[in-house]
């Protein structure tokens, strides 16, 4: 038979072991404080009640008539199990004591076989002989403590003398046993046994219940994991009832979507890049095929094809770029290199270099923005995003060919927008587009063929910048693209 291996650093071996501990530990100070401690503590607890009930018995003296003090001590006595003694000063009259037949017997020394048969008054006498002596001589009280020299148990014997000018003076002692009674000892040492049994089966059985209820989740959240580490993506990851280990498979099924995600991203840019480059790479190799064979000769032809070739050598050249810029982005590589200056005096600049758009291909820029904003940002990087979305809104804007870009106040924030009136993008896109090579279904058409990656270098830009952005589309009306920066100050635009 095969035996399986204790793991002794497993979850279930260490919780069975500490709480196994943990019930020795406590049984263990159970037993030396009942069963060990029991005496000392008892004692002690004895002579404070005997003093307690010696008070008592004084004031009782004081305040109540003979017959309810008797009454009184008799009560106590019962109450309390102390042998107490009541008699005349001169020792004559027994006003008190505990009947042959009472609750209250007189604390003997067990093996003492001589008291068997004596009452209280004689087997103490010489106790009370001694008493009576310290009485007289201190304060009307004393108390002696007796030890039994065969088993060194002690008992407490107090006497005081009563006094009361209308009342006959009395002397009260009480016999007081410091040991418990034996058999509470044999009756707590069963209890304990038992108790003792109980607690190791029930450390067991929880330890048990609980060391399996931790780990086996935890077992199946590993063998997830492993299939995870094999390229299963996109598990879901579950198990286990207590929250960190609910938050543990949340991250870890967090993390397999994220991966299946970027997988997939990774497979999707292979296809994409590859697509992309193999439109313009066929385009150059044949118009260079069709100078080579056919309008090598024609100077005009020529002219034509080799435009075509240049075009798609630029189309390459900037896919490649993006390309670059991108994974330098997302590796972390590119710092911020963040100074202040005039947002607007960068965003008209910017708008310069399309003057040649207005001019010659009829479309329209407005720009809205009546004050100078100054932030404190990437300036290079910034002018890379504002491009992005206006070469976007060129690209795709309408029939008006207007593109509005303006610049607000927004809190403690200046607003960036460029709209357009082109075709929009549907609500279910929107979140998608500043994707990596996300491209809408209905704003494809080659001639507004971009790289796919415009938006997610935007996207990439901003967040390093902790910037707030967004896109807000209408499907026919048009759309808006704006970003938020903090802004550093305001002031009125001076007319130039
Ligand atoms: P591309 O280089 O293809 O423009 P982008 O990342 O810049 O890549 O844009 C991603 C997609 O978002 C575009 O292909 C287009 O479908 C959509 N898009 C971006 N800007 C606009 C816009 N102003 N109007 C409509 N669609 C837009």
């Amino acid at each position: 038979m095969k035996h399986k291996k204790i793991n002794y650093n497993s979850i279930k071996f260490k919780t069975f072991l500490y709480f196994l501990l943990f019930a020795a530990v406590l049984m263990a100070a159970l037993w030396i404080l009942q069963v060990f401690l029991l005496n000392n503590f008892y004692g002690t607890m004895k002579t404070q009640q005997t003093k307690e009930v010696a008070r008592d018995i004084e004031s009782a003296y004081r305040f109540r008539d003979t017959d309810k003090f008797l009454k009184h001590v008799s009560k106590i006595s019962k109450s309390y199990d102390m042998y107490i003694y009541v008699v005349s000063y001169d020792g004559k009259t027994t006003y008190y004591q505990p009947s042959a037949n009472d609750v209250v017997q007189a604390p003997g020394f067990e093996t003492d076989t001589d008291v068997s048969g004596m009452d209280g008054a004689e087997q103490y006498a010489s106790q009370i002989q001694t008493l009576n002596e310290h009485m007289m001589r201190g304060d009307g009280s004393a108390y002696v403590k007796i030890t039994n020299p065969s088993t060194s148990q002690e008992m407490l014997a107090y006497g005081s003398i009563l006094q009361h000018k209308d009342k006959d003076p009395m002397i009260v002692y009480i016999f007081s046993p410091l040991w418990p009674v034996s058999s509470t000892i044999k009756i707590l040492t069963h209890q304990l046994i038992y108790i003792t049994i109980i607690s190791f089966i029930l450390a067991c059985l929880i330890s048990l219940y609980l060391s399996t209820r931790i780990s086996r989740p935890i077992r199946k959240i590993n063998k997830d994991a492993k299939k995870l580490a094999a390229g299963e993506y996109g598990i879901v990851f579950s198990g286990g009832h207590y929250s960190e280990l609910v938050d543990l498979t949340d991250t870890l099924t967090t993390a397999s979507i994220e991966l299946e995600k970027s997988d997939m991203l990774q497979k999707d840019l292979v296809a994409n890049v590859s697509h992309d480059m193999k439109t313009p790479l066929t385009m150059i190799k044949s118009y260079a095929e069709m100078i080579r064979d056919l309008s090598g000769d024609n100077p005009e032809k020529r002219e034509e094809h080799l435009q075509v070739i240049i075009d798609e050598a630029d189309r390459l050249n900037v896919l490649v770029n993006d390309m670059l810029t991108m994974s330098k982005l997302q590796s972390g590589k590119i710092s911020l290199e963040k100074r202040v200056f005039n947002l607007t005096e960068t965003v008209e600049g910017i708008l310069h270099t399309y003057k040649i758009l207005e001019e010659e291909n009829g479309y329209h820029f407005v720009f809205q923005c009546d004050c100078d904003y100054t932030v404190n940002a990437d300036e290079e990087k910034i002018k890379q995003v504002i491009t992005n979305l206006i070469n976007n809104a060129v690209k795709f804007c309408g029939e008006d060919k207007t593109i509005i870009v303006s610049l607000k106040k927004r809190g403690r924030s200046v607003a960036f927008r460029v709209e357009d009136h082109g075709p929009g993008i549907a609500p279910e896109e929107l979140e998608h587009i500043w994707e990596r090579y996300y491209r809408s279904s209905t704003n494809m058409k080659r001639e507004q063929e971009g790289t796919g990656l415009g938006l997610s270098i935007c996207k990439e830009i901003l967040t390093l910048h902790k910037a707030k952005f967004g896109t807000d589309s209408t499907l026919g009306e048009g759309s808006q693209f704006w970003f938020e920066l903090e802004c550093q100050k305001v002031e009125k635009r001076k007319v130039k």
